[in-house]
């Protein structure tokens, strides 16, 4: 017995939210069924769902659930008929609260080029194959945060200020997180700031070097942000971990997610000291809400994550990666997928077919 009795938060959210969460929940069973772990799973609203049941984004019932347990996983939130509320008021603030509430530092994605989906990149094939990074972006902190900021009037004309301010330990935390993610993997981390022009960027490069010391079996490297913007189209290959602030790594995870062309294939962990949230990286897309052709791959890979990072299952969390890799080798995709003239799976299909391989792999 793994666990006597694990207990998730499962948030579905809205649009699509829910039926890819359905597809990761399939998943939870068989890991349930092969390692003889029981999950509890303790459903609760956020965003809109939320706001039409209670009237509040992250109502005080979810957000205890989320506090509870070991993990939350979160399907997505928003959409169309609640956009022109106001911005307290808004789906979005449900994941603002979970992350503010949970002390969620450490925003994890790996971006993964799949050798079977290598055509829907828009690089080129010989640039992105092999491609394996995790940008580990920094996520209570930097100018989205700090103080003085808003927009006030001097001497008769309008100034914007915003602080860009960090401690050492903000900074010394993610680049434990980073360090240990590396011993994971191939042991090697980019740092990226701005060191050359930014003050508050070169202690990020001095503490980032004084961690390092304790990791002596990881290789660091230090690179500005504008150059490694250019890298990562140039070259994806050649990082490994990539650390970095929170407004950077804003800008260069999503600069990462395209380069791997699908956005239904992209799973996230945001971590604290004490608590981790697991969702896939894309919104609740409206726009194919409902019917049942949503790629559940995201949500079922935010699984994966959940059981390396929260759980410390990483036989699991490879099985599920692997059944991930099996059923696109067998050719099935979901529409975002396919080539024109390509046959489709639905987002059932899909789930199916991934928990089927992975209770073959499990030998559950
Ligand atoms: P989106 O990610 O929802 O959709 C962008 C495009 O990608 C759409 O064409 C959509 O159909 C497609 N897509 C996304 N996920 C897919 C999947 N799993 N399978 C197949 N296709 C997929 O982004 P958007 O349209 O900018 O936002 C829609 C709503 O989601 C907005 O209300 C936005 O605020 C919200 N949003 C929420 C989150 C979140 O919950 N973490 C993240 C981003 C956007």
């Amino acid at each position: 017995m793994k666990g006597e009795g694990v207990t998730i938060a499962v948030f579905p959210g809205d649009g699509i939210g829910p039926e890819v969460v359905a597809e990761a929940v399939k998943i939870l069973g068989v890991i349930e069924g092969a390692r003889r772990v029981s999950f509890r799973l303790d459903y609760g609203p956020v965003g809109g769902a939320a706001l039409d049941a209670c009237g509040e984004p992250l109502p005080a019932s979810s957000l205890k659930k989320a506090l509870e347990a070991r993990a939350v996983l979160l399907g997505a939130v928003g959409g169309p008929k609640w956009d022109g509320l106001d911005y307290a008021l808004r789906p979005e603030r449900a994941l603002l609260g979970l992350r503010e509430r949970l002390g969620l530092f450490a925003n994890l994605r790996p971006v993964t080029v799949y050798e079977e989906l290598i055509d829907a990149s828009p690089l080129k094939g010989e640039v992105v194959r092999g491609t394996d990074i995790l940008i580990v972006r920094e996520l209570t902190g930097d100018l989205y945060f700090g103080t003085p900021r808003g927009i006030r009037t001097e001497g008769g004309r309008r100034v914007g200020v915003n602080t860009l301010i960090y401690t050492e330990e903000e900074i010394r935390r993610i680049a434990q997180v980073a360090f240990l993610a590396a011993r994971r993997r191939r042991r090697r981390v980019t740092s990226v700031d701005k060191a050359n022009v930014l003050e508050s960027t070169q202690l990020w490069r001095d503490v980032v070097t004084e961690t390092a010391a304790s990791y002596p079996d990881v290789e660091l490297d230090h690179m500005y942000v504008d150059n490694c913007a250019m890298q990562l189209v140039r070259d994806p290959r050649r990082f490994d971990v990539v650390l970095t602030t929170n407004m950077f790594g804003d800008i260069l995870s999503d600069e990462g997610a395209m380069i791997t062309g699908s956005i239904g294939m992209l799973p996230s962990a945001s971590l604290g000291e004490t608590h981790a949230m697991y969702e896939p990286i894309h919104g609740s897309a409206p726009d194919i809400a409902g019917r049942g052709t949503a790629n559940p791959l995201a949500a079922i890979l935010s699984v994966a994550m959940m059981c390396r990072h929260t759980l410390g299952w990483e036989e699991e969390a490879r099985a599920v990666e692997g059944a991930v890799r099996r059923v696109l080798r067998d050719g099935l995709r979901t529409a975002d997928l396919a080539r024109p003239g390509e046959r489709t799976v639905g987002t059932a299909e899909m789930g199916d077919a991934v928990a089927a391989a992975l209770a073959a792999s499990l030998g559950g």
